[in-house]
Formats: structure tokens, C-alpha cells, sequence
């Protein structure tokens, strides 16, 4: 039989209370007391237990023909399981687990593991085979961990030291993509924390959640975000102000493209004599897809082969416009006149026009002027309203309160 739900000993917790619902937890009080028995998420094995994980090309019926189950089980089963909402099963991620009395009996009850936060019981008693959902409740438990750059670091680099988990380090990334170019803005001595989710099913950890709240001392100072439900229920960063960590314009279009010219005065490599480089210039292989830089709509889309060569000039708002040139050829679809998303393919990288090898030159202008793509500072597009502020406030002090605790103690963690 499967035994039930292993529990964590209320008792072996040390709780802080924090207020507004958080809690500190010694994390040292949760290794957990396996001892005796295989055990998975959520279960706890009997010795004669079989687990079976799905392959692909397995059925329901084809497992349980395997274990001893006639024709008429597999249909009574298969039709509780369609109660249930499971119509077939998920070959490398679902697991059976098969259990009997005793070995010279049938199965007489299966759990069919549908990742960490669901399974389905399946039973037999007298009256046939029944089936019942549990979903397993999402213990979410906030853990920080801090870094420090190093002479010739990448964040990346210095995250992972700092123990940070890959997914979490890009979402960072993502972030901060608007703040932050982390080929030329990164610096030895530079510090950074981040405060991230860890989701556990019945004590056993089934992966990593979302960022809640960052910090990076960048070039153009330190840099917060939280994360906040909006009236709307949906999620979103802002500032310690409520002013949106989503900009209307990133400042780099292409990730990790190196700059090859910057914004200023310099001799051009074409034509030969010194004059205002108007933009700035990524060096990126031929073909790299170009993302428009925001949310707009295409305004010129030209051949101009004595110059800019293939280019498209996006109208973001009533202040900011973009310009990509040298472009290897156009996104198919996009015309003058198109409505573009932030990060939507509009061109490839090329060398068109007065070109001496495959780059992007990028411009910015802003009410008409070009300015520096790299130091231009860009308006949020999602600040937070006065009211929505009442409530941002209070858990942005509440997140601080929580990570001044987590950097005194980083083996604890904060529940939500
Ligand atoms: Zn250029």
C-alpha cells in the first residue's frame, strides 16, 4: 500500500515572525527524515511497490496488461482517469506507481503521478475501481543570494558562484536588459543580490519560481525591482519608486553584441574624413536577427545604397524614434506602416550600403535629436497608480525588512 503523505514536524521549525504573512525558517530544521523506504515526491514507497515511468510509445493499457490487470480494470480505470481529467499519459515526465496486497494478488491501487503538484489515486474496493485528484500544496520559500564582480567577470559568472540557479540568472538578465548592458556596463566590484522563489511539494524541491526582488549596483547607479500583482492579477517589476522596470526602449537591441563604434565624433571608415557618428554600431555575424528595440510602427523602410543601405526607422511614441541600418535584408511582413512589438524580428543583420563588414548601426531620436543609445535614460511604460502604490509600498518594506534578515543568515529562507 502506498503509505500517506510524509509531514514535516511542525515542531522541528524555528519561526520569525516578520509580518504580512512572512516567516523565517531555519532551512537547517528541514532535512528531512527520510530514513526508511524509496521515497518521490509526495509518496512513500512500499518495498513492493512498482514504479513505472512512461516512455513514449506507452499506453495505459499496455503498462497494466503488464501488471496482471485484465481488459475490464484497464476500462473501469481509463474511464475514472477521463473523470479526473487525465486523457492519456505524458511519455518522460509521468510516473505510475503500482501497488498489490501481496505478490500473488492483482494491483489494487495506482498512483499516477502527474508531475510534482498533481497525482491521481486510483483504487479498488468492492464496488470497482474509483479514482481521486490531489493536488499538492505549493510551499514557496524565498531565498537570497548576493554577489560580488570580479576583474574580468561576467555576471553570469559571478551569479553562479554567488549560487544562483541558470533559469533565475536569465531571468535576471531579462530584467535588467533595460537598465543594464552587461557586456559594457559590468565592472569589477560591482555588487548584486537576488531574492528568488524555491517551490517544494511535500517537503521535496520541484524547481525554482519567479524573481521577486533584485539589486545591481550598475554605471548609472544602484538598481531595485520588486515584483507586484497588479490590480489585473497579472505580475510585473517596479522600482523602489512603483515606476515599471519594463522601458519603453531597450538600449541594446541585439544581446551580446559588441559595440564596434560608438556615439561621437570620429573618421568614418568609409568615406574617409571625420564627422558625427550619429548612432552606434554592433558587430554582429551576418544574418543575426534584429529585434525592434520597442513597441512601435515602421515609418521608413528603404534602399539607401550610398548610405544607410537597407534600414528601417520605427516611430515608438511622440518622443523616441529607432533607426537600423546596413541590414542584410527586411522581416517578412514588415512594411511601412506595420505595428511592431518590443523584441519582434523587423531585419537581419548585413553590410549594406557605406558598410565594411556585417554590423547594426543603431540611432536613437529622441524629439528629433540623435542621442546616445548607451547613456540615454528611457521613460517606464508601466508605473504604478496612486492606488496600486498603497499597496506596493508596504510590501516593498516588507521585502527589504526580509532580505536585511537573509543577509545576516544566507542558509535561511523566508515563506510566503
Ligand atoms: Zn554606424
Amino acid at each position: 500500500m502506498i503509505k500517506s503523505i510524509l509531514n514535516i514536524n511542525a515542531h522541528a521549525f524555528a519561526k520569525i515572525a516578520l509580518g504580512f504573512g512572512l516567516v523565517l525558517l531555519a532551512v537547517a530544521a528541514i532535512l528531512l527524515a527520510t530514513s526508511g523506504g524509496r521515497r518521490m515526491v509526495g509518496i512513500t514507497l512500499a518495498p513492493s511497490d512498482v514504479v513505472v515511468e512512461v516512455k513514449s510509445g506507452d499506453t495505459l493499457s499496455t503498462i497494466l496488461i503488464q501488471h496482471n490487470l485484465t481488459g475490464r480494470d484497464i476500462n473501469e480505470i481509463d474511464r475514472e482517469l477521463r473523470k479526473c481529467d487525465v486523457r492519456s499519459l505524458r511519455a518522460g515526465s509521468d510516473q505510475l506507481v503500482i501497488s498489490r496486497p501481496d505478490e500473488e494478488t492483482a494491483p489494487n491501487s495506482i498512483t499516477l503521478i502527474c508531475g510534482p503538484w498533481k497525482r491521481v489515486e486510483i483504487t479498488r474496493d468492492d464496488g470497482g475501481w474509483s479514482a481521486h485528484t490531489i493536488e499538492v500544496e505549493r510551499d514557496i520559500r524565498m531565498v537570497h543570494r548576493t554577489g560580488r564582480i570580479r576583474d574580468g567577470d561576467s555576471f553570469y559568472n559571478a551569479a553562479r558562484r554567488a549560487g544562483m540557479p541558470s533559469g533565475i540568472i536569465i531571468d535576471v538578465y531579462d530584467l535588467l536588459s533595460f537598465e543594464i548592458d552587461f557586456e559594457r556596463d559590468v565592472r569589477a566590484g560591482q555588487e548584486f543580490s537576488v531574492l528568488y522563489e524555491e517551490h517544494f511539494a511535500d517537503g521535496v524541491k520541484a524547481g525554482n519560481g519567479a524573481v521577486v526582488a533584485l539589486s545591481f549596483d550598475s554605471l548609472r547607479g544602484n538598481v531595485k525591482m520588486y515584483r507586484f500583482r497588479k490590480n489585473d492579477g497579472t505580475f510585473g517589476y517596479y522600482d523602489e519608486n512603483g515606476n515599471g522596470a519594463v522601458k519603453a526602449l531597450k538600449r541594446t537591441p541585439i544581446n551580446n553584441a559588441r559595440v564596434s563604434s560608438g556615439f561621437g565624433n570620429r573618421r568614418h571608415p568609409v568615406l574617409g574624413f571625420t564627422r558625427q557618428h550619429k548612432g552606434v554600431d554592433f558587430r554582429a555575424a551576418h544574418g543575426t536577427p534584429i529585434p525592434s528595440a520597442g513597441a512601435g510602427r515602421v515609418v521608413e523602410r528603404k534602399n539607401a545604397p550610398n548610405g544607410y543601405g537597407l534600414y528601417i526607422r520605427i516611430r515608438h511614441n511622440n518622443t523616441f524614434d529607432t533607426l537600423y541600418a546596413h541590414m542584410s535584408r527586411f522581416a517578412n511582413g514588415v512594411n511601412v506602416g506595420t505595428n511592431v512589438k518590443q523584441g519582434q524580428i523587423i531585419g537581419y543583420v548585413g553590410s549594406t550600403g557605406l558598410s565594411t563588414g556585417p554590423h547594426l548601426h543603431y540611432e536613437i531620436i529622441k524629439n528629433g535629436v540623435h542621442v546616445n543609445p548607451l547613456t540615454v535614460k528611457f521613460p517606464s511604460i508601466d508605473n504604478l497608480d496612486a492606488k496600486s502604490k498603497e499597496r506596493f509600498f508596504p510590501l516593498r518594506d516588507n521585502i527589504d525588512r526580509a532580505i536585511e534578515t537573509l543577509r545576516n543568515h544566507p542558509d535561511m529562507f523566508v515563506q510566503m
